[in-house]
């Protein structure tokens, strides 16, 4: 800190070098007490977003609390940074870049470019986090499309095939025919549209049985009409056939107890397929499916050939309404199912994909949830909810071209299924030859690839193998989004419980969103903020502070002048640690004999700081230490102690000056050590440049967290403190400075008081104290 102007680009980039040279974040796995994190590795994409400067920041409040709190006690904590980059995003990043299309290449040779792409662009995209002050531990940077983590999402893939828990089917699954390829339930959304629900004439011999639906152009596909059994108004159609308009086609119509008397018409007609419901009717009654989109979401053949849905559903209704088939039409808000990565409504297309089975185990895992302490706890809900309406088993292969490829070869001619073996992975069946073990046969190699999460549902296996695969299930904490609950949460759960039958970790962290203006931010609302920016602006430490302010799992607005209020901390910060050091000296380090009543008062309330902020950072509620320590900070210490103490040191002598020398130096550190987790530079800043000569230790943030001493009563501070400020107030409202002499101070607190009495005196200027009914003050 050296000139009068405070730089902290200048001491960021000083104490991000040192920490990263003298390996102050490497965990020490030798030591008994572990606190391992499974650190969210963040999507390849250019940039950090403030949203991950949000919920990283908050994350590393708890790594770095816990880094100094496990110092006394025989731990360390580990904190592994990794990429995810195996997914469309990072695939469309490297195609932009590199001027290619993935298609055009061999899955090998796209795999290279990723990763050579990647090893150029990583770098500046980490630093982004190291820029933060994220305290991972970045010598070992994993990504999920190297060879290491290819290799252990196979290994997962075989051990589970093994043991019977993969299986592939043809079945009609979730598909997104924009992207082509199957999707998981967990990546559907709900998005309201505008739809016209159009009542249309089916015929049953000459009578009119009149269906209502959203999807006219599912007609071709219709394979069955359901009614109510005891719905009375179709009894005597039950049984016969229907005959689907348009195409003239015959359909059998079946009383099945699934179809609702209420909605509609009360007959339904079953298509191949529009929904769920579709594909059990279809299954139950083993009814022929007519499958009429192909994989880009076109109809296949007929009258309507090449028409994408939106179009062909328009064609149809006109073409209904020229044939006066439509009965009758109105607009409504319904709700379809999206996929999250693009927005387009998702068909249902049979094909033959992978499976993990996870219906069969809803109970466990819920109760593997159950096993796991939710932070906060309301997020649990959203879990067992998630699990509660699973309709399908986890689908895992995707027809991408570039992915994690699915370690299998299959004979054509006897369906032998061939397996890698460990030994051979990672493996990319389109580059090895296999034969058929039982009849000798070229075998076909799996071309699809592993859906992401199937990866990243292994970071506690990835990153404890790149060291040494010394840490074992459960983790201590899995910080994360709510969003991906459904996925990342809910996926990792299920792979450690299917491979080890253990949870994978013992603490779950749920951050909340960024919000401008009320509203999520998002790049296509256009209402985002850049993190560089901020952080060239107020530095990280504001920053951090800013993101300590809200409770976990909350959303935040984000607001500049909370930063303002972190820029204000940092330099009331410095300028306190400039008041004290300039007054200790002559101040020998040592703990005098005896201390002053008021400097032990002093100390015993820091000490109930230290214990609460103790508590707080161990149950993940950062947001208290940081409103906790603020307030501690400017009032308690700032405005009140420094000025009672004062006068005791610059023109005290003896122990009454030592007293408060000790007690400057102890609070100031200690201050300082509860806050370093969330404001990392100025505290070290502050630390090297006074305490380290003393403390010894290379760096605050592996220095000893303050320990709480049995707690002792601290109240009269508190009354020593409204005493002072009515003394104040009085001053202030007769406009006389603040160090104006009192002539007589009367107060109801006096038998509190006279036990710090010359302290007091000094702090408000009353020249003489006296008890009394209520407090009064004569200022001539
Ligand atoms: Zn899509
Ligand atoms: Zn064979």
């Amino acid at each position: 800190m050296t000139g009068s102007k405070f730089d902290f680009k200048e001491i960021e980039n000083k104490w991000k070098t040192y920490w990263e040279k003298e390996k102050i974040f490497k965990a020490d796995l030798s030591k008994k007490n572990i606190y391992s994190i499974d650190t969210p590795p963040p999507t390849v994409s250019g940039a950090m977003h403030i949203g991950h400067a949000f919920s990283y920041s908050q994350q590393d409040f708890i790594a770095r609390f816990q880094r100094m709190f496990l110092i006394s006690k025989n731990g360390s904590v580990f904190y592994p940074f990794g990429t995810d980059d195996n997914g469309l995003p990072t695939e469309r990043l490297v195609e932009k870049m590199n001027n290619v299309k993935s298609k055009d290449m061999s899955r090998e040779s796209f795999i290279k470019l990723c990763l050579k792409t990647l090893k150029e662009i990583l770098p500046p995209f980490i630093q982004d986090w190291k820029n933060l002050g994220i305290s991972c531990d970045y010598n070992n940077v994993y990504s999920t499309i190297d060879n290491n983590s290819r290799k252990i999402s196979q290994k997962s893939f075989i051990d589970l095939y093994k043991k019977k828990e993969i299986y592939k089917k043809e079945f009609p699954t979730i598909w997104c025919p924009e992207c082509q390829t199957p999707i998981a339930q967990a990546e559907l959304e709900d998005k309201e549209e505008k739809s016209l629900f159009s009542t249309i004439k089916f015929y049953c011999g000459r009578k009119e049985l009149p269906i209502a639906t959203t999807r006219p152009e599912m007609l071709q596909a219709c394979v069955a009409v359901f009614v109510h059994p005891s719905d009375k108004r179709y009894k005597d159609f039950v049984g016969k056939n229907a005959k689907v308009p348009l195409y003239d086609f015959e359909v059998p119509i079946i009383a099945d107890n699934s179809a609702n008397p209420e909605k509609g018409t009360g007959a339904l007609m079953v298509c191949s397929y529009g929904d769920k419901y579709d594909v059990d009717a279809i299954n139950r009654y083993k009814l022929i499916p007519r499958l009429i989109f192909d994989k880009s979401g076109r109809i296949k053949d007929g009258e309507y050939k090449g028409l994408k849905i939106k179009e062909a559903r328009k064609k149809i209704i006109e073409d209904l309404d020229k044939k006066n088939l439509i009965k009758e039409k109105k607009e409504i808000i319904h709700v379809v199912n999206v996929h999250d990565k693009c927005g387009t409504p998702i068909e249902f297309v049979t094909t033959e994909q992978w499976f993990i089975k996870i219906l069969d185990k809803k109970n466990k895992f819920i109760e593997q949830g159950n096993k796991i302490k939710w932070y906060p706890e309301f997020m649990h809900k959203r879990y067992n909810n998630w699990i509660n309406g699973l309709e399908w088993d986890w689908s895992i292969s995707r027809e991408r071209h570039f992915g994690i490829s699915i370690p299998v070869w299959e004979c054509k001619k006897c369906k032998e299924i061939i397996i890698a073996e460990e030994k051979e992975l990672p493996v990319d069946p389109l580059q090895e030859k296999k034969k058929c073990p039982k009849c000798g046969e070229n075998a076909t190699p799996e071309e699809k690839v592993l859906d992401t999460w199937a990866t990243s549902s292994l970071t506690p296996q990835i990153t404890r193998s790149l060291f040494g695969n010394k840490i074992i299930l459960p983790y201590s904490l899995r910080p994360q989004a709510h969003e991906i609950i459904r996925t990342w949460a809910f996926y990792t759960i299920v792979k450690s419980y299917l491979h080890e039958d253990k949870i994978p970790w013992k603490d779950m962290m749920i951050s909340g969103f960024v919000t401008l203006g009320g509203e999520k931010m998002s790049k296509s609302k256009g209402n985002v903020v850049d993190p560089k920016i901020v952080l060239q602006n107020y530095g990280a430490d504001a920053i951090r502070f800013w993101a300590a302010g809200s409770k976990l799992g909350s959303d935040m607005e984000y607001q500049e002048k909370d930063l303002v209020s972190g820029t204000k901390m940092v330099n009331k910060l410095i300028n306190a640690s400039k008041f004290v050091f300039m007054n200790l000296g002559d101040y020998n380090g040592k703990k005098p004999k005896k201390l002053e009543k008021l400097d032990e008062l002093f100390l015993n309330k820091i000490n109930l700081l230290v214990k609460e902020s103790t508590e707080n950072f161990t149950n993940y509620e950062y947001s208290k230490v940081k409103s906790d320590v603020e307030h501690f900070f400017w009032s308690d210490f700032c405005d009140n102690y420094l000025e009672i103490v004062k006068k005791r040191i610059y023109q005290g002598k003896g122990e009454g000056k030592i007293s408060a020398q000790y007690t400057l130096y102890k609070s100031l550190l200690t201050i300082l050590k509860l806050i370093a987790p969330i404001m990392p530079f100025i505290t070290e800043e502050i630390y090297q440049e006074y305490f380290k000569k003393t403390e010894k230790v290379k760096s605050i943030h592996i220095s000893e967290w303050p320990e709480a001493d049995k707690i002792k009563d601290s109240s009269d501070f508190d009354i020593i403190v409204n005493n002072l400020s009515f003394v104040r107030q009085e001053k202030s409202k007769n406009k006389l400075p603040l160090n104006h002499p009192v002539k007589e101070f009367i107060t109801m607190d006096y038998s509190i008081i006279s036990n710090y009495i010359e302290d007091f005196m000094s702090a408000s200027g009353a020249l003489i104290i006296k008890p009394g009914k209520e407090c009064k003050i004569y200022l001539n």
